[in-house]
């Protein structure tokens, strides 16, 4: 057989195998013998690339290129969808639904909600073409590579009909559940939660390591001009044949008192499910009338997310601990009789502050209704007082920090209690050194919580000036550290000299001053020096910045040894001043030309958006002009001139999506 045939057959037998295994769950060849015909098709891959194929099931195993995630228009908006919480908001629904269509008879397809990312796969002539992020809704990020390495996503299809169909990508509990395993195992940090690891994951610059990752994707709607099918099910079904992966669980409901059937069986068996859901969306299931109805703004109307109650479990306190933040605030977290919510054990739960306690009357040996929010640890929201055993005594918050033993203060108006200690309790040092060197403050990696610890138990670090005393030879003297992760380290921290101003005030980790003050100040204040020198009354002329923030500032500044350590770091090398308040480089020196009026923006802003942001601008279009921005009535000669000497020209919003930019900064 020649060579260009045997190729294109095992693609075929492979992608084959790859949905048997994959999607339906029915393997038909052993692993090593698929290995075998990959192995076969790789090595004729590499000796014929003129046969190359960018969909081949080789390049399953992603790529170590950098990827850059290009915004891109999506072919069809993607949609948000409207919250319901009650079987009356459904009616409300019916309801103005059949005031737009004349039928009596509305019929439903009822599909499960999985809470993961949603995504974007275009097909071409068969062919994966393209994988974007929802983004806007209007432009998402281009995520194509990273996306084909999750093998429940085709990238062949039978139908040669061009279409786009939309899924999320999770993480299945199982899958996490290992995955956080063998991060232990290896020392590093758990994840938090599958959805936010999905979407982390997805966002990779490396696609190799997005093949590692235990993504799934469940493919649920499809958008297209030219399709045949009339309804939602029927949909579902040809996405099921053309080999993409979709849940089974999706029924049809003739009324809604079947769509209540379905929610109600779901609201109690969503527990046994392998993945997380928030709810279940019902979709109008003739495509004929989900066309009459049409979308408003943000939500198609023949659609709506029926979201489940947040649930509540009951447990009993058993003693609270106390933990100390870097800026010496004290939670309160109480320890709990183990006890199932949302599929997981709880045994922690947050307390807030002593007002909160006050507020719910706790007392010692309460059993509690706990939820979960947002956040990964759960909180206690009341007591179940008909449980409480009689004479109980009511919680007294600690009068002392259970690190250092100081004793705590109060601010009158203030719900926290704080350990004034800052020198020298350690949870706060150890808080602080944290803070400075995170993603966003200072962005030191390579430097795990555990390397901070043992540091500072061997009195290598005391504060952050220590970090750029650092050797190789003392960072290979601690347990577990190789000397290429030194490196590294050490590199990363060079590395952090640098960050701009703003994120170096950032890390300094003044009470208050979070990253907006930050940058709100450093618009302000051309120097640390000059900020040191304000008066409280200026200050609080700076906008959005307040008394409480202001008398923060300021204490921080009266305390010798902070002055101290600020000189330090100067010395060290670290930016203390934005000379030209350039905050990022994303636009490289680009020399841009603007031209017209812009409804975002007005020009002066969009002026310091390109400067601040690394640009260079000029006033007429010349060879060496990278960019046109065009408004309103732009001005005819220059767009001629731009085209004459091909200059690209773009409008205000692509220039804000290829280039990322900010508009808060
Ligand atoms: P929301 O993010 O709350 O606006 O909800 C809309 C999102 O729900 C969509 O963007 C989808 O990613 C997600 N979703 C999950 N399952 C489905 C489904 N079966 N049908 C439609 N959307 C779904
Ligand atoms: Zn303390």
């Amino acid at each position: 057989m020649d060579n260009h045939k045997k190729i294109l057959e095992l693609r075929k037998i492979l992608h084959e195998h790859n949905h048997l295994y994959y999607v339906k769950n029915e393997p038909k060849i052993s692993d090593y013998e698929f290995d075998l015909m990959l192995n076969e098709l790789e090595k004729l891959e590499l000796e014929y690339p003129e046969f190359d194929d960018p969909n081949s099931p080789t390049k399953r195993v992603g790529s170590s290129l950098s990827n850059d995630f290009k915004a891109t228009v999506h072919n069809f908006q993607m949609y948000s969808l409207e919250n319901s919480y009650s079987r009356a908001d459904l009616i409300d629904w019916e309801n103005r639904i059949r005031k737009k269509i004349d039928s009596s008879q509305i019929s439903y397809c009822c599909e499960l909600k999985l809470d993961g990312v949603s995504v974007s796969l275009s097909y071409k002539n068969g062919d994966l073409v393209q994988g974007l992020t929802r983004g806007d809704g209007v432009n998402g990020d281009d995520i194509t590579e990273n996306l084909k390495t999750i093998k429940t996503i085709p990238l062949k299809i039978d139908s040669k009909i061009d279409f786009d169909i939309r899924g999320e990508v999770i993480i299945e509990k199982s899958d996490f559940d290992k995955l956080n395993a063998s991060r232990v195992l290896k020392g590093e940090s758990k994840y938090m939660n599958p959805r936010n690891t999905a979407s982390g994951s997805i966002k990779l610059i490396n696609s190799r390591e997005v093949s590692q990752r235990p993504l799934k994707c469940y493919s649920f709607q499809i958008v297209g001009n030219d399709l045949s099918f009339r309804s939602q099910i029927e949909s579902l079904k040809f996405a099921e044949e053309q080999g993409f992966n979709i849940l089974d669980s999706y029924k049809f409901c003739k009324n809604l008192d079947e769509v209540f059937e379905f929610l109600d069986y779901w609201e109690h068996k969503k527990n046994s499910l392998n993945f997380e859901i928030d709810g279940v969306v019902v979709k109008v299931n003739k495509l004929e009338f989900q066309n009459q109805l049409g979308y408003t703004s943000k939500f198609p109307r023949w659609a709506i997310a029926y979201k489940f109650k947040t649930e509540q479990a009951i447990s009993k306190l058993l003693s609270i601990d106390y933990q100390v933040g870097r800026t010496g605030a004290i939670t309160p977290v109480a320890n709990l009789q183990p006890v199932l919510l949302n599929g997981t054990i709880v045994k922690r739960a947050s307390l807030h502050n002593s007002d909160q306690i006050k507020k719910i009357d706790l007392h010692e040996n309460d059993f509690v209704f706990i939820e979960k929010g947002g956040e990964i640890i759960p909180k206690i929201v009341s007591v179940d007082k008909q449980k409480r055993i009689n004479n109980s005594k009511p919680v007294v918050f600690t009068k002392t920090c259970p690190s250092c033993k100081s004793i705590l203060t109060k601010v009158e108006g203030e719900a926290q209690h704080y350990c004034l200690n800052h020198k020298n309790c350690h949870p706060q040092i150890l808080g602080r050194i944290k803070h400075f060197i995170s993603r966003k403050a200072m962005n030191i990696d390579g430097f795990g919580t555990e390397t901070v610890d043992r540091l500072l138990e061997n009195n290598m670090i005391k504060n952050f000036s220590d970090i750029y005393y650092l050797t190789k030879e003392k960072i290979c003297s601690l347990e577990r550290m190789g000397e290429k992760s030194a490196i590294n380290l050490i590199d990363s921290i060079i590395n952090s000299k640098n960050q701009p101003f703003h994120k170096v005030l950032y890390s300094l980790g003044i009470r208050y001053v979070g990253e907006t003050v930050s940058k709100k100040i450093c618009k302000e204040v051309r120097s640390i020096d000059e900020l040191i020198n304000l008066k409280y009354d200026q200050i609080i002329l700076i906008d959005e910045i307040g008394e409480k923030i202001a008398h923060s500032l300021i204490n921080y500044f009266n305390d010798e040894d902070n002055i101290r350590l600020i000189n330090e770091l100067k010395l060290i090398g670290l930016n203390f001043e934005s000379n030209n308040r350039t905050i990022s480089s994303k636009l490289n020196n680009g020399k841009f030309v603007i031209s017209g009026t812009f409804e975002e923006i007005d020009r002066n802003s969009l002026k310091n958006l390109i400067e601040i942001n690394g640009g260079k601008l000029s006033s007429s279009i010349s060879s060496k002009t990278d960019f046109l921005i065009k408004g309103e009535n732009v001005g005819p000669s220059k767009l001629k001139k731009a085209q004459q000497l091909g200059v690209k020209t773009i409008s205000f919003s692509e220039f804000i999506n290829y280039f990322k930019i900010d508009l808060n900064d």
